[in-house]
């Protein structure tokens, strides 16, 4: 028997025109890209450009299912763009600026774009690719007349001449909700990137899990800063959840220096804001330095990467702020597992509590975890025991775009049970609470059993005069691996091998001490600001271990 409700299609084009009906002047604040001040817009404001745009779109022959490309920042233009091309069924792919012109026209090319909306900061990237991008029909930069770049792009437009006249009546959804709404690829650490296709239902569903309250929790009273940027994963949903519940929105455009943040959250008193570690790192940089206190924050996500316990303890003790510590990757739509404490930690002391903040957190509701061996056999949830994460849900990827990366007949990445393998490795409590321990590539593997690269990573960070510090596993005669401890010390410091060393007994197992230290000028990071392990395993792939050259 089925039920009696009615059908409501799960499509986004209902998120922003929920937010014309009930929220019509709640403002959304950018940060200018062409000045650096401030531009105010209103939701009724947003929803009508985006119709416009919906329209523009239709008018060059876009249609449904086609890719439309945005290399751009957070800005009101943007949210514009998203709508009016997720709205009528066109799926809008965002791409990375972070990364090297050749990735991008490579991703564009896979996606097949056929239009790209871009900043103007990112002009020279566009002027260096257009060429290599046969299917692109026009591009149109996110600027008025005025500021169109001056550079040699075929079929180029500016964002206002391109809406207006347009009406701003135009058809959105009516079609099925599982029709794909986004593209997002993944930074690829190893291979090609592979794109990330999620469905309207995936993003209403995703968007709703991500503001429970013991996660976002945001309501319509909420300013929200989402410094994260809508090329990783959707803003970490803020772009669909603040619309659906009407908070007043603050874009940060291209400045995301601390002062530039700091500005941001006290001139337009905002409430709660979301970012990867670095920003805030950044932030309580510039606000250590200059003595500044923060008078209206309540809440900060910090996800992308564990949070460092200065940043938690900077927010939480220095400065009064909540930390709500995420968890989650681009094929989960990005939200995996929130921190937040449950009435089993409020007994704790503040040390364990701080202890507790630090691990990942628990799933979000639409989520199903679980940790296996290499065999697949189910581990206990102890909070010792640690295997592969498997995840599973509503808004978790089935298949990469164009069966890339496909593990069954049917193109789907999925295990055999179904399950969504993400490449970390973990442990699970009793509680559910879980924790990353690694990357299920950067493991070190010694004689048989696993060590977390990330956990000795965290400690050595720590020492005096390490301003970041990377581990991974080298070949090893005996032990198949065992871990190198690379350094990169802060500007003006020397720390010595002995000394990092020392440091680290006791603090970690005996045989997870690292066989060796070596210090380099800089680790390099990746497009998304984590440590490029495949960068460091290059670097020494020629590099023996003292104890393999003495066995020599
Ligand atoms: P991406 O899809 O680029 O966002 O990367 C997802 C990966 O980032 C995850 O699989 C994790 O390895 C890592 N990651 C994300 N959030 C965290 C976190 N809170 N702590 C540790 N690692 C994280």
């Amino acid at each position: 028997m089925l039920g009696l409700m009615q059908d409501w299609p799960l499509t986004v084009d209902k998120i922003l025109d929920h937010a014309r009906l009930n929220y019509p002047r709640r403002e959304i604040v950018t940060r200018s890209i062409e000045t650096g001040g401030l531009s105010r817009t209103t939701y009724y404001n947003v929803w009508r450009r985006a119709q416009q745009v919906t329209n523009a779109l239709q008018e060059r022959g876009i249609g449904l299912g086609d890719r439309v490309a945005t290399l751009a920042w957070n800005t009101e233009r943007h949210l514009e763009v998203w709508y009016g091309a997720m709205g009528m069924g066109a799926v809008l792919h965002t791409l990375n600026p972070r990364l090297f012109p050749e990735q991008i026209a490579w991703i564009a090319n896979h996606a097949e774009d056929k239009a790209i909306f871009f900043d103007i900061t990112f002009t020279p990237i566009i002027a260096a690719i257009a060429a290599k991008l046969p299917n692109v029909k026009f591009f149109v930069a996110l600027t008025d007349r005025d500021h169109l770049p001056k550079a040699d792009i075929p079929n180029l437009i500016a964002y206002e001449d391109f809406i207006e006249g347009h009406t701003p009546e135009a058809k959105w959804g009516g079609f099925d909700e599982n029709t794909a709404a986004g593209l997002c690829y993944t930074s690829g650490t190893t291979g090609d990137p592979k794109g990330v296709l999620y469905s309207h239902r995936s993003n209403v569903l995703h968007g709703m899990a991500a503001n429970s309250v013991d996660c976002f929790g945001a309501g319509a009273a909420d300013v929200v800063l989402p410094v994260v940027p809508m090329f990783h994963a959707n803003a970490w949903a803020i772009a669909f959840v603040a619309p659906m519940i009407g908070s007043k929105l603050v874009m940060p455009g291209a400045k995301l220096d601390g002062q530039s943040v700091y500005e941001l959250l006290e001139g337009e008193k905002v409430t709660f804001t979301a970012a990867v570690p670095t920003v805030w790192l950044m932030l309580l940089n510039y606000m250590q330095e200059n003595n500044l206190k923060l008078s209206t924050l309540k809440r900060v996500a910090i996800g992308g990467s564990a949070v460092p316990e200065r940043v938690l303890r900077a927010f939480e003790e220095d400065y009064g702020v909540e930390v709500i510590h995420a968890w989650g990757m681009t094929e989960m739509s990005p939200i995996g597992t929130i921190g937040k404490l449950l009435p089993d930690h409020h007994a704790m002391s503040h040390e364990e509590q701080i202890k507790t903040k630090l691990k990942q957190g628990r799933a979000l509701f639409t989520v199903e975890m679980k940790i296996v061996d290499d065999e697949g056999v189910e581990k206990p949830h102890d909070g010792k025991a640690f295997g592969r994460l498997l995840v599973k849900g509503p808004a978790v990827a089935r298949a990469y775009f164009k069966n890339a990366g496909a593990k069954n007949e049917k193109g789907e990445c999925l295990e055999p049970d179904g399950f969504f393998d993400t490449g970390d490795v973990a442990t699970l409590d009793e509680l559910g609470v879980m924790q990353i321990t690694d990357r299920a590539k950067d493991v070190i593997k010694s004689g048989g059993e696993w060590i977390s690269s990330i956990d000795i990573e965290n400690i050595a960070v720590g020492a005096e005069g390490v301003a970041n510090a990377a581990v991974i596993g080298v070949a090893h005669p005996k032990w198949d691996e065992r871990p190198l401890l690379i350094i990169e010390p802060k500007p003006g410091a020397a720390p010595t091998r002995e000394q990092l060393l020392a440091f680290l007994e006791g603090k970690i197992a005996k045989w997870w001490m690292p066989d060796d230290v070596q210090i380099v000028e800089k680790i390099p990071l990746g497009a998304t600001g984590k440590i490029n392990k495949l960068a460091l395993r290059e670097t020494f792939k020629e590099y023996r271990l003292p104890s393999t050259q003495a066995a020599e």
